[in-house]
């Protein structure tokens, strides 16, 4: 079965669709993006998705050219036609193509909008059950990263690292302080029992899987807590997780090279991940 995309008004298989060199998405990461978890055919925190996709459109200058109903009309349709039952959503917006290559772009440019799915099992990912590796490095980004912008090299490269270091995913660091995953929201659980994670501000993308698993944790009972955690503190952590609409909640155990808790998924996590999942499945 061909997949479907959807490029600017129109349904296409993905194998014709067609973007211009010219586009400013490809000459400049001109653009933004978003990404949205799939589930039993369903999209999951689809509001949170759509605000800040609208955030990071207005944060560079660009309004949606459709509206949020539209957009939630033409994923579900594409999640149909591609008979999607888990996986993703991808979008991404462009300020358009331009007759030349100029920074300066008119206003009058009309945007680039593009969506298609992709297929994964996020619920069986065995991910889930062992654990994954996270390694370390600096966090080279620019200083906006609450914008979800498709100018994605230095997460490419960090990731290049964790892979390179057979880990899942790379920790950003800057000035000692873990910020996030090249993809994903980090964050620790405390001997003392608090999840820590770094707040909201132009340092780090805010997570809607995070924002979700907040709730779910302080309807359990857990205490969240909103502040800069170190390298170190990470290592000393009772246990470690990421959160991302392409994975959920998935338990780390090992933070270069150095077990977590005692090395295996931990309870915390596990039990987030279970309630995340349920909630999910109940959204729709
Ligand atoms: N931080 C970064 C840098 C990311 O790329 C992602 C994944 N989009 C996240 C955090 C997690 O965000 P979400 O839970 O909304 O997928």
């Amino acid at each position: 079965m061909a997949r479907i995309a959807w490029l600017n008004g129109d349904y296409l298989p993905l194998a014709d669709a067609r973007i211009s060199p010219l586009d400013r998405g490809f000459l400049f990461a001109d653009g933004i993006y978003e990404v949205t978890a799939v589930l039993d055919g369903r999209l999951v925190d689809s509001a949170a998705h759509l605000a800040r996709l609208q955030r990071s459109a207005g944060e560079i200058g660009l309004c949606l050219p459709v509206t949020f109903d539209e957009l939630e009309a033409i994923e579900r349709e594409l999640i149909r036609r591609n008979g999607l039952d888990q996986g993703t959503t991808y979008l991404q917006l462009t300020r358009g193509t331009a007759a030349e290559r100029d920074f300066h772009a008119d206003d009058d440019l009309a945007p680039t909008l593009f969506l298609y799915t992709q297929a994964k099992d996020i619920i069986g990912n065995p991910a889930a059950r062992t654990g994954v590796a996270v390694v370390t490095t600096p966090d080279l980004r620019w200083a906006r990263r609450d914008i979800k912008s498709v100018s994605l090299l230095a997460q490419v490269l960090a990731k290049q690292v964790a892979h390179d270091a057979g880990a899942f995913e790379a920790w950003l660091v800057e000035d000692g302080h873990v910020t996030e995953g090249s993809s994903s929201s980090a964050l620790i659980l405390t001997a003392d029992g608090a999840l820590v994670t770094r707040p909201n501000s132009h340092a780090i993308l805010p997570g809607c899987t995070r924002a979700a698993v907040q709730v779910l944790a302080e309807q359990h009972g857990l205490r969240w807590e909103e502040r800069l955690f170190t390298v170190e503190e990470a290592l000393m952590a009772r246990e470690a997780m990421l959160t991302s609409a392409s994975n959920f909640v998935l338990p780390i155990i090992s933070i270069d090279g150095h077990a977590i808790g005692d090395g295996r998924p931990g309870p915390v996590a596990e039990r987030l991940r279970g309630v995340y999942i349920e909630t999910a499945r109940a959204q729709n």
